[in-house]
């Protein structure tokens, strides 16, 4: 199909002037009945069309508002206005679809994060938004290419599923039948064990049980697709609906599994740097802008793409579990209450202040957080040799806090089906899985990076529905 029209990003990049182009796009603003700022969502620059406003119909002029979409056709010309090399003198102008000015939402005006999500289908035509989803774009697309250079191959693993071992609590169920008519156990309460054609099924929370097993036969693959979790916690960092990346690596082990993590993090986060320099420019600006409003103390110490840099070029730090705690004990803000019931406790689970401090006041780096006591992770992970804690990581980034968890995978059978009968787990539902351990059972590792949280850190926002086109939590279910 032939494209008549040219994109403003290319026309904007042109090397030379040219002699009749098309483009297409919304009108941002129009000023002096004469320049119109016109985007069309190839780039967060707009170019500036200047329309021959002593030859255009009063009628046409008034209806270039704010959000109209129009077509313009002209010379790409030499810009005299700063900040632009080029605009187009515009020759034909349409009007394509018409813009109440008074209704539309989307006025170039500071509007709040909160009115832009009552919004989703009009705020990715801010600034902000594109910038966002254009980033979310380029991300998504390094992901892939990050894996399928390293010859890892694609799988996809099931959304609907009835591996719960891991989401107890947290599973949306999926039921076949109409919910007045679902099958009653003999006590005559709902029999969920047989809600989906006669068994039971959920939304998948993780395809990593799944990956595991192709892992165990194509020997790298990753998985890159929705997920779902039940939370009710409405926090910034926690959607109903997210993306999440899993790599599973046959005879890698832990410390494989963090080589893996951090090349991949610094590899995509380039990537974003490299593609996406106008937009990242852009969301810094932006909040350099927020940063002014907040007093002096709390505001950040990096600008967003120095943070970005920083990254890139420096390891993450890697610290064991047992030294975190030692850390935390020996720390100022320990002998607050809130640190304090870590000093009696190993064993417990951190809290996000306990992360954020090793990260943001520690170290002031990304930390990769190993070896966790076992009673606090999944029955999956690797028992070390003391029998007490778990070849478990968590990553640990600045301002976000959680953003992977993996870990290596108990590849013991035994070892594998004590634990699982430790914990309640039915052998029979994991058969499968257990399979895996039954037939050429090998070292193996993996894990779990949440796409959205890798979105929140590359454009510097800080509430996670701020960065997926539209997000569903408690409030926000259905648009
Ligand atoms: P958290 O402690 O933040 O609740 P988790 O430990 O429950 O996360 P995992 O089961 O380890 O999460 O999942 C792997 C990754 O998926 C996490 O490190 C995080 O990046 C992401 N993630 C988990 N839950 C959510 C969610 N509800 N919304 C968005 N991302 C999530
Ligand atoms: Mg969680
Ligand atoms: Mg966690
Ligand atoms: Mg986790």
């Amino acid at each position: 199909m032939k494209l008549r029209h040219t994109r403003v990003k290319d026309l904007l990049n042109s090397t030379n002037t040219l002699h009749e182009v098309n483009a297409k796009g919304w009108v941002r603003t129009f000023r002096n009945n004469q320049f119109i700022a016109l985007n069309d969502g190839s780039t967060i620059n707009n170019i500036q069309c200047v329309v021959d406003f002593e030859n255009t119909a009063e009628e046409t002029l008034k209806r270039i508002t704010t959000g109209a979409a129009v077509s313009v056709t002209g010379d790409l010309v030499e810009s005299k206005g700063a900040g632009q090399k080029f605009e187009i003198k515009v020759r034909k102008l349409e009007i394509l679809g018409d813009s109440d000015a008074e209704k539309f939402p989307m006025q170039p005006k500071k509007h709040s994060l909160e009115f832009l999500r009552e919004n989703a289908h009009l705020r990715v035509r801010t600034n902000a938004f594109g910038a966002i989803m254009r980033v979310r774009s380029v991300l998504s697309f390094a992901v892939h290419n990050y894996f399928q250079q390293k010859g890892f191959v694609y799988v996809n693993t099931p959304i609907i599923t009835g591996a719960d071992a891991e989401g107890a609590g947290e599973m949306f169920q999926v039921t076949s039948l109409p919910l007045d008519n679902l099958p009653k156990n003999e006590e005559g309460k709902i029999d969920y064990k047989k809600d989906f054609f006669g068994q039971h099924t959920n939304l998948t929370v993780s395809g990593q049980l799944e990956g595991e097993t192709f892992a165990m036969a194509l020997g790298q693959i990753y998985t890159f697709g929705p997920t779902f979790r039940a939370e009710n916690s409405n926090t910034s960092r926690h959607l109903a609906e997210f993306w999440m990346i899993e790599p599973e690596v046959a005879f890698n082990n832990l410390d494989d599994n963090m080589d893996l993590a951090e090349d991949f993090i610094q590899y995509v986060i380039k990537y974003a740097m490299d593609k996406c320099g106008d937009d990242l420019k852009f969301l810094e600006g932006r909040l350099l802008e927020e940063e002014k409003s907040k007093p002096q103390a709390e505001r950040s110490e990096m600008a967003l793409l120095e943070k970005l840099n920083f990254v890139l070029e420096n390891n993450f730090k890697r610290v064991s579990y047992t030294e975190a705690i030692d850390i935390l004990r020996d720390s100022t803000p320990n002998k607050k209450k809130k640190f304090q019931y870590l000093i009696n406790e190993w064993g417990a689970d951190l809290q996000s202040e306990h992360e954020r401090y090793l990260v943001e006041k520690h170290f002031k780096s990304p930390v990769i957080l190993f070896d966790y006591p076992a009673n606090i992770k999944a029955f999956y992970m690797r028992l070390n040799e003391d029998g007490k804690t778990v070849r478990a990581m968590d990553i640990l980034f600045p301002g976000i806090g959680e953003i992977v968890g993996g870990s290596q995978r108990e590849e013991r059978f035994d070892v594998l089906v004590e634990k699982m009968k430790a914990l309640g787990i039915d052998e029979e539902e994991l058969w499968w899985y257990l399979d895996t351990r039954r037939f050429g059972s090998a070292v193996h590792s993996g894990f779990g990076l949440g796409f959205e949280r890798l979105v929140l850190f590359v454009t510097g926002m800080t509430n996670i529905r701020d960065v997926i086109p539209f997000p569903r939590t408690p409030q926000n279910a259905a648009f």
